[in-house]
Order: C-alpha cells, then structure tokens, then sequence
C-alpha cells in the first residue's frame, strides 16, 4: 500500500489510529458514559471506514453520521455497531434506513408520522431518536412545544424510542450561558416522559465542547467528534481531557530552483524577493483542499524548519522560500504536523486563513492518499 502511494504521488494523509484509539479511552475515562463517535465527513477528513473499523475495535459504543449514504457505506464496510444519522430525513429515505438498520432522528410530528408508516409498510420496527431544538433552530421540535410530539412517540407501534437528543450552541465557549439554558430547557422537554409514566431513553447532549467543559451535558451518552481526532472546538479551549492530534498532512519536495532577485513567483505575480533564493515546489494544492487562502501566507516544515509559502497557491501544487536553506527533492514536508521540534497545528492553519479546524480538516479531499499507521 505505502509503496504504490509513493508510486503514484508522495502527497498524504498520516492517520495515528494508536492515537485516534488513546483519545477514545481519554474520552471515556473523563465522562464515564457511553460514547457515540462522530464520523461524518469521511470522519472529518480521516477517512470514514477507517475511523470507524478502529473506533469499533477500540470499543466505542455508537456511531454517528450526518446523512444516509454515510451510514449504509458504513454498514457496506461490515460495520455492526448502532449508527445514528443526525441529519433531517426526507421520506424516500425512510425505507433504506431501516433496510440498512440505520437509527433515525425523527425531528417533527410529521416525520414521526411518515416514519411508522414506512415501517408498518415494511412490518419492521424503525429505531428512532427524538430531535428537541433547544436553542439551535436547526432541526428538531422546540423545547417549548414538544409535549405533543413527545407523546405521539411514545404511543408508536412502528417507532423504537432508543434516544432522545439535542445540540448544543455555544458549549465551545465555557463562559457562554447558552449551555445552561439549553441543558434547563431539554430537561423540560425530557420530563414529559416522566410525566407520562414512560421509560426513559438514552439522553444525549454532548459534543465536544460539552465533554471539555460541562459534566452537565454529559447525561447517558456523549457525542464528541472534533476532539476524538485530538483538535479542539476552540483554539482557545481549556483541554481537560488528553488528547493528541490524529491527523499529518505531508508531502515531499518535487523540485528546486534559485529564483532571481526580482523575478515573481506562480500565477498573478504576487511575489517576489530582492534578493537571489532558493524556491522549492510542493505537490499539492486547492484541488486536494489545501486552501488558496494560504497564498503568501502559510507555513510548512521541511528538516525541521519553519518556511513560508511564497505566491499563490495553485490547484496542484505552490512554491516555499527557503532562503539560502538546503533542501532536496524527495525531502519531506509537513504541511500539518510535527517535524524535528517543530509542529504545524491545525488550529494554526485555520487561523491564518480566518475559519475554524473543522472546516480545514473536512476540507482535505478524496484525492490525497490516506495512510493508517498504528493499529
Ligand atoms: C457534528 C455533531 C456533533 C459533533 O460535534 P463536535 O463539535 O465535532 O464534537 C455532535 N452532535 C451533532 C448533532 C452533530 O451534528
């Protein structure tokens, strides 16, 4: 495998599966519940089947995607675990997810609705999770006006209750006193279970900013996605659980030259130095997901030093001054990661281009090869 990547093209994706694994179990240890694993965006650009064959294997209780093709691509891959779908469903849809056993979010009245009857046509009980808004306004019934829709649930013949569930807002900030209010709000709207003497089910409140900042949230099951790759919610994050990063970017050098005092460097001549350098390429570019924003502005290592991207960023490749530096063709680069004592964080990237980790990392495309290494 790592010898045909070199073959085709020394650009890849590093994944530390032993890391991914010891963020799991700090995970755990901190919040003493099950843990659903986030996966969505092909595990946040790790590589979907992957990260979930070893987050099953490192015992992580559930799994959880944003839409369905995620899901059967999953069970497509022999994944066994329970899989919630977080995103709103449309009804076409509802027959494949109880054909592939995939757990449903069930966000309105109507969908409740369109959801039994979908499984009375199949005589096959779906597995549903209640969606509550409680202060999102994305998808799900308002806190405030869910004790009919509450009640419908319950009373289902076609519907498994499994789960009932909300998102929080701002819990990537611990000062913010929207958690408080969220977490006050879905009790609300869990006491109508109570109240009509029917069981409980699982509770979910968590991603990642809540299992680094409130045990409030934490309930029967947390829901952390960014932090199971070792990235915080919020540069700024207080890290009380020990993770490390999951993810390198890398690639190696594919050509050196001296470029001439004055002379300009790649596509609308933005660049140039007043004095003779030494300029080597990169082979990766906008076209993986690498941004064009980081023109003239990023960095990368190569032997363990810090260079600046010169120029515009290309679709497949862009240009590093290293100055009067040495460095060689095939020489690594780490563009995302560690190198000698240095290290390129993804937090770094996304603050010089103006946009948060998981935008970055979800944003490194299927055309660079993933490698898995650990495990
Ligand atoms: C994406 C998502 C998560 C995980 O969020 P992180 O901030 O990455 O931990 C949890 N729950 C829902 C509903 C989500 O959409």
């Amino acid at each position: 495998m790592s010898d045909r990547i070199v073959v085709q093209r020394p650009t890849r994706i590093e994944v530390d599966l032993d890391r991914l694994a010891g963020n799991l179990r700090a995970i755990r240890d901190h919040v003493r519940v099950p843990v659903m694993g986030i996966v969505k965006a092909n595990a946040y650009g790790h590589g979907l089947v992957p990260v979930a064959r070893h987050l099953v294997r490192s015992g992580v209780d559930q799994l959880g995607v944003a839409f369905l093709e995620e899901g059967i691509a999953l069970r497509r891959a022999g994944i066994r675990v329970p899989i919630l779908v977080l995103g709103g469903i449309f009804g076409p849809q509802i027959a494949e997810f109880i054909d592939h056993d995939l757990e449903i979010t069930v966000s309105s009245l109507d969908k409740l609705r369109q959801v039994e009857a979908a499984a009375e046509a199949k005589g096959r009980k779906a597995v549903a999770h209640l969606k509550i808004d409680t202060g999102m306004e994305r998808v799900g019934v308002h806190s405030y006006s869910c004790a009919a829709f509450i009640e419908a649930a319950v009373a289902s013949r076609w519907c498994e209750i499994k789960g009932v569930y909300s998102h929080l807002a701002c819990s990537d900030d611990p000062a913010s006193p929207m958690t408080a209010r969220q977490v006050e709000r879905f009790a609300e709207a869990c006491a109508h279970f109570d109240r009509l003497g029917a069981p409980m089910p699982l509770r979910h409140l968590a991603n990642s900013g809540g299992v680094l900042h409130f045990p409030e949230t934490w309930l029967d099951m947390v829901r952390p996605g960014i932090l199971l790759y070792g990235v915080a919610p919020d540069p700024t994050a207080r890290m009380t659980v020990p993770v490390a990063p999951v993810l390198s970017l890398k690639s190696q050098v594919v050509y050196f030259k001296v470029v001439k005092a004055g002379n300009t460097v790649s596509y609308g001549a933005t660049w140039s130095s007043d004095h003779d350098c030494r300029v080597v390429t990169i082979p990766i570019g906008y076209g993986d997901g690498y941004s064009r924003a980081l023109s003239s502005r990023g960095e990368v290592l190569i032997r363990g030093r810090r260079y600046p991207i010169v120029g515009r960023v290309c679709m497949d490749q862009f240009m590093v001054n290293i100055e009067r530096d040495t460095a060689y063709n095939e020489d690594e680069v780490v563009l995302i990661g560690e190198q000698g004592g240095e290290r390129i964080s993804v937090d770094s990237v996304a603050a010089t281009i103006g946009t948060i980790a998981y935008e970055v990392l979800t944003g490194l495309n299927e055309r660079i090869p993933r490698l898995y290494i650990g495990g």
